[in-house]
């Protein structure tokens, strides 16, 4: 079993990941303790966790926010810290163990970067940071001998599959999809869905941004390309398969054509988990599986006529460079301007396409010109929006 209870900062604490990753940690007081705590705007739910798990520092992003958590705070001898500034260097703090990044979109990259930076290992759930600047990433944590424990529930899949066999070449891994609420739809029947049926989604229960991008396919696209930085591997090495049970998380084909899947019920605290105890398993109380009460588990191929978003990403990561960043500024504009009914569903990728026309190509992009990149696509973004 683990060794030494580890101590972790939880950046996105009060979001669905966030939660999760806290009932983990609440079930296992022996192994986990929290060291930080950080929320962008829901003050109420982190006053509260910060009470019941007395992290050490609590960051609230939003300002307006800032006097409420630290009076509320303040007889629990809790410091609270506001602002992006208070978030990069949090992460560095000695007491930390593992950083699990819970953020949203491209928020994330910096303080990943800055405890990657600190040599803090890192848990990972805030898959667009790979997505963004998925090169530089991994190549500064390989510098820093940091590890990046996947929490997406598919490349923990893989992970988990790739224990005891790191030294086997993968020949491709096969990642699984939902569909999303829309699987089998067609353009026609897609242009007047609304917000409320996009953010239905049949498996998993996950916040706004996220269950949009899976309604889009955006999500497994996202994913192929953070796929592509966990593994090392090349464009053509990933597939993708619809299996709308979410039972099989996903699959390597090694070698001798010998193929491994993970399976389970859908619950993200099972991957929380993993990544905090590799290469241990904790004995746990979630629910089991039973092959007897899913007779059928079915695989089809994804519509990428229909949901162009998945398509859009491997072109992204065919071409390189910065494109996967500005395919991610696309999409965040987009998904945004959705959720608040200024675009239709359709519209969604095709901003995403006439971004990834329109930018320039850099092919070998510093952080600043990601930084640069993420600016002017969501100002292009904006512009074809409006
Ligand atoms: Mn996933």
């Amino acid at each position: 079993m683990l060794n030494k209870r580890k101590s972790i900062a939880l950046l996105g604490s009060t979001g669905s990941i966030g939660t999760q990753a806290l009932d983990v940690i609440a079930s296992n007081p022996e192994h986990f303790s929290v060291e930080v705590l950080t929320a962008q705007n829901n003050a109420d739910l982190l006053i509260e966790q910060a009470i019941r798990f007395k992290p050490n520092v609590v960051v609230i992003g939003n300002g307006d926010q800032y006097e409420r958590v630290k009076n509320a705070l303040w007889p629990h001898a809790i410091k609270v810290y506001t602002g992006d500034e208070a978030l990069t260097s949090v992460v560095q703090m000695d007491s930390i163990d593992v950083v699990l990044t819970a953020l949203v979109g491209y928020s994330g990259l910096k303080p990943t970067i800055k405890a990657i930076e600190a040599g803090k290992n890192i848990a990972l759930a805030n898959k667009e940071t790979l997505v963004v600047a998925g090169e530089l990433i991994t190549k500064l944590a390989s510098e820093k001998g940091v590890n990046i424990y996947p929490i997406d529930s598919e490349h923990s899949a893989i992970f988990q599959c790739l224990v005891g066999e790191f030294h086997n070449k993968i020949e491709k891994i096969i990642l699984t999809a939902s569909g999303g609420p829309f699987r089998g739809k067609k353009r026609e029947e897609l242009s007047q869905v609304t917000k409320a049926q996009a953010l239905k989604h049949p498996n998993w229960s996950m916040g706004a941004k996220i269950t949009i991008d899976s309604a889009t396919l955006m999500n497994k696209g996202l994913e192929v390309i953070e796929a592509k930085w966990l593994f090392g591997l090349s464009a053509d090495q990933v597939d993708v398969v619809v299996h709308p049970q979410s039972i099989i998380h996903s699959m390597i084909q090694f070698e001798d054509g010998s193929i491994k899947a993970q399976m389970g019920l859908p619950d993200m605290r099972l991957p929380i988990q993993f990544a905090l105890t590799y290469p241990d398993r904790l004995k746990n109380n979630f629910p089991r599986f039973d092959f007897t009460q899913y007779p059928s588990l079915t695989f089809e191929k994804p519509d990428t006529e229909t949901f162009r978003n998945l398509a859009l990403s491997f072109e992204a990561l065919r071409k390189g460079g910065n494109m996967p960043c500005v395919l991610n500024a696309a999409n965040e504009i987009a998904v945004a301007e959705f959720l608040n009914d200024k675009i239709g569903f359709l519209k969604m990728s095709d901003v995403v396409e006439q971004c990834l026309a329109k930018m320039d190509y850099i092919k070998h992009p510093t952080l600043a010109d990601y930084v640069q990149t993420d600016k002017e696509t969501r100002i292009k973004a904006l512009e074809l929006i409006n």
